[in-house]
């Protein structure tokens, strides 16, 4: 009798438990954060993205955005900017002063897309033609009073949040002078350095390319497909995971031919510059779900595509100055959140429109 209780209790736990069991209800499709790939060309002006159009082989990729607009680059002690005050300015919401890196114009700390994003979650990455450690991409990790402080600014991206970069910069990072190794501090930062490269990313670990020892050869000088190719290893990487993602792609050098007053040096970086957008363009676009922004911190050299001694039918690069310019500077944008971009406004009011995005 006792034994025959016990098993109808039993049934009746069990049946009032099945009862219970919820079916899974369907999960609502959670929208994620957009990726954002801002790509900066250092030295692009209107003329410096014009040459795409007159020396390129194919149809100028900048063909490819409708929402444009233009920023104004002064810096918060000069009409004219360097390119640290210029990327700060980018990377925070404040203008600064001529070489300084993360700070304000009072020199205090100001947080950075990286440093914000990666506190929501967002994987980031940052790619140049320079040193990593070079005024622009030090910008996004680095707080420092002077750009030319690149011992110091090579250790604050070893303490980064950085999860990929690729660049040059060898010689901050190995063989110093004060004896620091930072190539195995990156290492016990759970950095693979300088890996072979393959599809076979792991999440858990972060990625480091330094591939020569300052800035990475001009492509006059054999650099190669290095920007547009490592553009893509870092979108592999980044969307073998199931973060969000920020990345920064500079085309360093088309700066270094405006100061040179290289004409040849200038186009030939331009066109490296046009087609690695084309790469994050081709992502963007299949992806959906990705803002992307592209535009110059600054022009250099007051470049212009004129008229060859009247000949209406030749182009003449010419120069104004070895220094940088005043003029305002082109923003093209695609994705969600693109039309934010247009209109003219400061410099220091795209890394609102970047956050206005990210939540
Ligand atoms: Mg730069
Ligand atoms: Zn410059």
């Amino acid at each position: 009798m006792r034994k025959h209780l016990i098993f109808i209790a039993l049934v009746i736990v069990v049946s009032f438990a099945s009862c219970n069991i919820k079916k899974p209800e369907k999960k609502l499709a959670q929208k994620k954060s957009p990726n954002i790939i801002l790509m900066i060309g250092d030295g692009m002006g209107l003329s410096e993205l014009s040459s795409t159009f007159y020396y390129g082989e194919g149809e100028s990729n900048f063909l490819r955005f409708d929402e444009i607009g233009f920023i104004n680059t002064s810096s918060a002690d000069s009409k004219i900017t360097d390119s640290a005050a210029g990327a700060t300015s980018l990377a925070s919401d404040t203008k600064t002063y001529n070489g300084a890196i993360g700070l304000d114009a009072d020199s205090i700390s100001t947080p950075t897309l990286v440093e914000v994003l990666s506190k929501i979650n967002y994987n980031t990455a940052l790619l140049a033609t320079s040193s990593i450690t070079h005024a622009t991409p030090a910008a996004f990790y680095a707080h420092v009073k002077n750009r030319n402080m690149q011992n110091e600014i090579a250790e604050q991206m070893v303490n980064s949040d950085i999860d990929f970069f690729a660049a040059g910069g060898l010689k901050f990072f190995q063989n110093r002078q004060d004896g620091k190794n930072l190539m195995a501090a990156l290492s016990d930062k759970g950095f693979v350095v300088n890996d072979t490269l393959n599809q076979n990313y792991n999440m858990d670990k972060k990625y480091a390319f330094l591939l020569a020892d300052d800035g990475m050869p001009a492509i006059l000088k054999g650099r190669g497909d290095f920007l547009p190719e490592y553009t893509q290893h870092a979108i592999d990487y980044l969307t073998a995971s199931d973060k969000p993602f920020f990345m920064m792609v500079e085309g360093s050098q088309i700066d270094w031919g405006g100061h040179d007053m290289n004409a040849d040096y200038l186009i030939s970086e331009m066109l490296d510059f046009d087609k690695t957008v084309g790469v994050a363009l081709d992502f963007a676009e299949k992806d959906g779900n990705t803002l992307l922004v592209v535009l110059g911190d600054h022009e250099t050299g007051g470049f212009t595509l004129g008229a060859d001694n009247g000949n209406y039918n030749k182009i003449k690069p010419v120069f104004s100055t070895t220094s940088h310019s005043a003029t305002l500077i082109p923003v093209f944008a695609y994705g969600p959140g693109a039309d934010n971009f247009k209109g003219i406004y400061q410099n220091s009011e795209i890394f609102n429109k970047i956050m206005m995005m990210a939540n």
